[in-house]
Parts: structure tokens; C-alpha cells; sequence
């Protein structure tokens, strides 16, 4: 039973936002597209973890706190017996192992993922004793793509390797009977998550320098032509009901300045496609709920 759904990040969500609105350097084009590569490689694990039967509970971006450090769980999964944390890399090509490294074949030395692991193994440990609660835990680092090899992989690692999936998840498919404990464990966590915001790292940006316009889902392209009641890209030629293009603007435009007000005013200026006042105020008024300070109208 999943209790927490797995949705993109604060991070990738506010990277692809800024991906249309500013032009991100060569930097945060390649981190944005490891973040969506990520997020891929989770939902692939989701996938074989929706097979699994029995009485279990699966608690998906987990972002926790503990001993003063944030840290951050791909999916934890609650049996019976056992608490599985387990951490989903989708990196593909080849890799060797090395003095307790990882590098790639050309001899660049990576992020340790097994330190990583194990930080998040300890301060988890470290989350249950500050809530008292006792859980034997096992964390493990799956690599999900197929493409992926990693040379002199130690034997000893808590390492998943895309030929041990499989059984891996067989394993992980024991009989399960949860109760109560189980069910204050995972009421615990989901009450403790922390705010993704604060785990979030985009690159600068002001209103004044970020493009204004509606921007095409599946190009980026700004979307320009009105047949109404759609919205059209010239570019690729992609359609979207105008009031569904209008709402989702307006959600980025909350999303990257929650500080500022939705005014009908600020998001005519922020979509900038010449639709009439009435057309805004209909999608605003049909998707937001509306409130008013001193006379002045807004949306939230
Ligand atoms: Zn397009």
C-alpha cells in the first residue's frame, strides 16, 4: 500500500520552470538533466515495487530531519519484519570500483553513493531513537538501468546491480502482517517530512529577468496563436485549452515567487498572450479561490 506518492521535486519542478523562463548555464542544464534522469530511474523502481504483495507500507521522497541534518529517502518500505530504505541511482555506462570509489571508465571520480547511503542509514537510525521507535533497518543502493556496469563491484556492498534486481525484489516480497507499531512508524514519518523547499537549490532569478509569456509543455516554445478555445505553439504545433495554459502559468508564477500576490493584473503581465481580461478572470476565478484585501482581488 503506498501511502506517500513520489512526485518531482521542489528542485526539478522550479529547474524546469527556469529552464523556459532564463537561459540556465551549461551547469544547470546538466544538473537539471540528472535530476530528470533521476526522477526516471525512481519511477522505474516504482514500477517493480507496485508488484509487491502482502501487508506493506511504502512511504515514497521521504525528507526528513534528524541530529540537525536533512536528509532524503527515495522510498522506505515497511514490512513486518524489516525496513527497507532504499536509495534509486539511473546512471548508465560503465563504472569501475576503486579504493572504496566509484569512478567512470575514463577515471573521473564520482560522488560516493555508498556514503551517501550510509549517512541517510544513520541518521535514520538516529530519527527512530529520537521518536523511540525500534526497527531493524537495511538500506540499499539500486541501480535501476539496464545499461548500467560497475567494474570490481565489491561483494560486501549494500549494492543492487541491474542483474540482482529481480531477485532483489523477490526477496523483498516476504510475508507481511502489518500492526500498530508499523502504523505509528509510518505516521511518524509522514508527519516529520521536511519542507522540499529548504532542500532546494535553483540557480538565481528575479521576476525582472525572467521571460514572460505561457510556454509550450513539450517544447518550451512560447505559445503565441489563439484558436480558441485553444492555445497553440507555433513551433511544434501542440495544443492546450486556454484556460488549462493560463492556471498552469499562474501555478508557476506562485511556485517561483510565492511572495507575490496573484492579481489578475500580475498574471495578465506574467502570461503576456493577448486573451482577453475576462478569459484570465474566468480561468483565475474557476481554479483559485478568491480573496480580497482592502478591495483588491487575488487568487490563491
Ligand atoms: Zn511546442
Amino acid at each position: 500500500m503506498i501511502l506517500k506518492e513520489r512526485t518531482e521535486s521542489h528542485e526539478l519542478i522550479g529547474m524546469r520552470y527556469l529552464n523556459a523562463r532564463k537561459e540556465l548555464s551549461a551547469d544547470d542544464k546538466f544538473y537539471l538533466s540528472n535530476l530528470e534522469k533521476g526522477f526516471e530511474g525512481e519511477l522505474a523502481f516504482d514500477r517493480l515495487a507496485a508488484n509487491l504483495s502482502e501487508e506493506r507500507y511504502i512511504l515514497n521522497d521521504l525528507l526528513l530531519e534528524a541530529n540537525h541534518s536533512d536528509f532524503q529517502i527515495d522510498s522506505v518500505i515497511i514490512s513486518e519484519g524489516i525496513i527497507h530504505l532504499i536509495d534509486v541511482k539511473n546512471s548508465k555506462e560503465d563504472y569501475v570500483w576503486k579504493d572504496g570509489e566509484l569512478y567512470t571508465k575514463k577515471g573521473n571520480k564520482c560522488k560516493n553513493p555508498v556514503n551517501q547511503l550510509n549517512k541517510s542509514d544513520l541518521l535514520f537510525n538516529q530519527f527512530l531513537r529520537d521518536n523511540k521507535l525500534n526497527f531493524l533497518i537495511q538500506s540499499r543502493l539500486v541501480f535501476i538501468n539496464p545499461e548500467f556496469t560497475l567494474y570490481n563491484a565489491p561483494e560486501d556492498m549494500p549494492i543492487i546491480l541491474p542483474t540482482q534486481i529481480n531477485r532483489f525484489m523477490t526477496e523483498l516480497n516476504t510475508p507481511s502482517k502489518l500492526n500498530e507499531g508499523h502504523k505509528k512508524l509510518a505516521q511518524t514519518l509522514m508527519t516529520s517530512q521536511q519542507d522540499g523547499r529548504r532542500y532546494s537549490k535553483l540557480p538565481e532569478y528575479t521576476y525582472e529577468t525572467l521571460r514572460k509569456g505561457i510556454f509550450c509543455k513539450t517544447c518550451l516554445a512560447k505559445m503565441t496563436i489563439i484558436k480558441k478555445p485553444f492555445l497553440i505553439c507555433g513551433n511544434c504545433g501542440s495544443k492546450e485549452k486556454t484556460e488549462s495554459a493560463v492556471v498552469r502559468s499562474a501555478k508557476e508564477y506562485k511556485f517561483l515567487f510565492p511572495e507575490r500576490r496573484m492579481t489578475i493584473s500580475n498574471i495578465i503581465e506574467w502570461c503576456e498572450v493577448e486573451l482577453s481580461r475576462r478569459t484570465y478572470l474566468r480561468a483565475m476565478q474557476r481554479n483559485f479561490k478568491e480573496m480580497s484585501n482592502n478591495k483588491n482581488m487575488y487568487y490563491e
